[in-house]
Parts: C-alpha cells; sequence; structure tokens
C-alpha cells in the first residue's frame, strides 16, 4: 500500500491485484479440484547413498486442474497455506499415503517408506496426533513406515509445543525428518532438542558442492555433526553423478534427486521397484 496523503491510501497497484487475482483463482479452483479428485501423489525414490538401493519415496502432490492444466506446487501451495485449503488437502495427501502404504503391505513390498511433507498449518493446528491415529487404525499401518517432514521454520513457531507434539509422534513410531535444512534457524542443539530422525540438506547447498568450497565444507560439517547427535541425514536434490560421489566420501546416508529419479506416479513408481529388485 503506497501511502498518498492522510487517510488516503492506495491498497492495490496493478501487479497486487494480478497477484490478487491468481490467488482467488487458484483458491476457487482448489476446492472444486480436491472433489473433482484432479490431485494426485507422486513419489520421488530416496536411496542409500552407499549402494543406490531404493529405500523409500519422498511423497509429492500434483494437481492437474480441468481447466487450468497442471499447477506447479510452488504456486498452488502458498496459496492452499494462505488460505487454510491446506488444512484439507495435507489430509487428504496423509490418507492417501496411508492408503497406500496399506496396499504395498498387501502386496509384500513392506520395507518401503514414503515421507509426506507438512504444513505449519496441520503441524501446529492441534488436531494432527488424533488425526493421525485415526487413519492408523483405519488403514493398519505400521507408523514407522511413515514419515513427516516438517520445515525448520514451522518447528520454531513455538518450540516447547513442537517439543511435546514430536515425541508424542515419536512415541507412537512415526519418522521424523527436518525439511530443507540449512535454509531456516539452522541450530543442531535444536534439532537434538526435538528428537527427529533425519534431517534434509536442501538442494541449495548440494547444487554447487562441486565447485563452491563454502557449500562443499557446509555439507561435510552438516554431515559430521548430524551423526554425531545420532540423526541420518538425506541429501536433497541431487542431479550429477560427481554430486553423488562427494556425499559418498563424505558419509551421507541417503539422497533423493532427479540422477536417481524423478518425482513419478504411484503406478509408474511401483514399476521402477519392480525394475530396480530384478537382477
Ligand atoms: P520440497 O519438500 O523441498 O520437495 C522437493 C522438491 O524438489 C520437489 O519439488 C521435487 O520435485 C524437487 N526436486 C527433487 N529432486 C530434484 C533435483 O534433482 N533437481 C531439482 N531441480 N529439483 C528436484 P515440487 O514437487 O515442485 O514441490 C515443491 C515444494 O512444494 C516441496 O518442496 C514442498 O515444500 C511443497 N509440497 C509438495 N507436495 C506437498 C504436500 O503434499 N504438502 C505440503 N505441505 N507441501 C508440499
Ligand atoms: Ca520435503
Ligand atoms: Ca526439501
Ligand atoms: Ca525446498
Amino acid at each position: 500500500a503506497k501511502r498518498q496523503g492522510r487517510g488516503n491510501f492506495q491498497f492495490f497497484s496493478p501487479a497486487m491485484n494480478a497477484a490478487t487475482h491468481e490467488h482467488l483463482l487458484l483458491e476457487n479452483r482448489m476446492w472444486g479440484a480436491l472433489h473433482a479428485e484432479d490431485f494426485e501423489l507422486y513419489l520421488q525414490a530416496q536411496v542409500e547413498l552407499e549402494t543406490g538401493r531404493v529405500i523409500g519415496a519422498e511423497v509429492l502432490l500434483r494437481w492437474n486442474d480441468q481447466e487450468l492444466g497442471s499447477v506447479e506446487p510452488s504456486r498452488f501451495i502458498p496459496v492452499a497455506e494462505e488460505s487454510g485449503m491446506i488444512v484439507p488437502l495435507g489430509d487428504w495427501v496423509l490418507g492417501q499415503t496411508m492408503a497406500l502404504l496399506a496396499q504395498w503391505q498387501r502386496e509384500g513390498l513392506e520395507d518401503l517408506r514414503l515421507a509426506v511433507n507438512l504444513s505449519a498449518r496441520q503441524f501446529s493446528g492441534g488436531t494432527l496426533l488424533s488425526r493421525l491415529d485415526e487413519l492408523v487404525a483405519h488403514y493398519g499401518i505400521d507408523p514407522s513406515l511413515m514419515e513427516l517432514e516438517i520445515t525448520e521454520t514451522a518447528a520454531m513457531r513455538d518450540p516447547e509445543a513442537t517439543r511435546q507434539l514430536l515425541r508424542q509422534l515419536r512415541t507412537r513410531g512415526f519418522k521424523l525428518a527436518i525439511d530443507d535444512f540449512g535454509t531456516g534457524y539452522s541450530s543442531l542443539a535444536y534439532l537434538k532438542l526435538f528428537a527427529i530422525d533425519r534431517i534434509k540438506i536442501d538442494r541449495g547447498f548440494v547444487k554447487d558442492i562441486e565447485h563452491n568450497q563454502n557449500d562443499a565444507v557446509i555439507v561435510a560439517a552438516t554431515i559430521g555433526l548430524a551423526h554425531s547427535l545420532g540423526l541420518t541425514v538425506v541429501a536433497e536434490g541431487v542431479e550429477t553423478q560427481a554430486q553423488w560421489g562427494f556425499l559418498r566420501d563424505k558419509h551421507g546416508d541417503e539422497a533423493q534427486g532427479f540422477l536417481f529419479a524423478r518425482p513419478m506416479p504411484a503406478g509408474e513408481f511401483r514399476e521402477f521397484i519392480r525394475r530396480q529388485a530384478q537382477p
């Protein structure tokens, strides 16, 4: 808003108008899309760094709208966060993920883990624990097959409440990961306090690891510190053999990135696993 004089505010610039319009458009279509099942879970493989063996996947939401076509998460997740739509949408993701885990259990793929992204709103809404209990009971899955990814920023909104919630989730057997590590608060002391299982090193540090000495040092030191706190490290956004090699040298634990697999529909992921399992 630009101040033009006493009592005279200009609230909307043309750029803001366009942003507001986009926001309202997406928000409106999102409700319909949820009912029309235009959202879909995509899965991106997570691999053991040493061997490249697939140990699980991260669930990434995709939206293919009947009018707008495919809409990127970077476009619709912020709108969903702001409008509160992320709560029903995130709830849908949790249910679909558990249904998939239950299906895999029936098909004998017992040891694959799925990681889901939790928004700050879901995390601090007060109903997460009971909702997860409900879903676990309904689908009869083992909570240790499910990992919950939260960002540092979400965790640090209310550290004491976070500490308690994470402890309760961990008692249930859920695995816990800090997402986008290094882009938010970044205190390993807090991470220890939070009793989590793994940290995911943000792609921003991995991208130039071969050329940028600072990034290389930060990643190596993060792996070392995390290990000394008993945490597992997942490197995000691994795209090249050289990055993989670097991370292996530094004894990272797991990786995720286009080098190993792109996000893909669940059916394709099933095939991907089947092919991998064959000698
Ligand atoms: P994120 O949780 O950090 O997810 C990783 C993002 O990096 C994904 O983008 C993935 O496709 C992308 N990526 C993976 N490997 C590579 C790589 O090697 N190179 C490059 N350039 N990119 C790679 P995506 O799917 O567009 O998702 C963007 C963000 O949207 C996610 O970032 C996450 O914050 C959010 N998001 C996605 N699905 C959900 C969801 O179900 N719930 C919530 N709350 N957020 C979600
Ligand atoms: Ca994530
Ligand atoms: Ca991430
Ligand atoms: Ca990210």
